[in-house]
């Protein structure tokens, strides 16, 4: 069993975290946003996006 621990990743599926909150995940590089879903839900408004789904 491996045990899986929090390192920095220089290479992987998420080596960039989000800009705004920090937190790897699902992050949007559309238009080059580079922030996770729930900011771009969050900002989308304020940038003129549409709900994004
Ligand atoms: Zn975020």
């Amino acid at each position: 069993m491996k045990k899986q621990t929090k390192k920095e990743r220089k290479i992987g599926k998420a080596s960039r975290p989000c800009r705004r909150c920090g937190q790897e995940g699902a992050i949007i590089r559309k238009y080059s946003l580079m922030i996770c879903r729930q900011c771009f839900r969050d900002t989308a408004g304020s940038l003129g996006f549409k709900k994004y789904e």
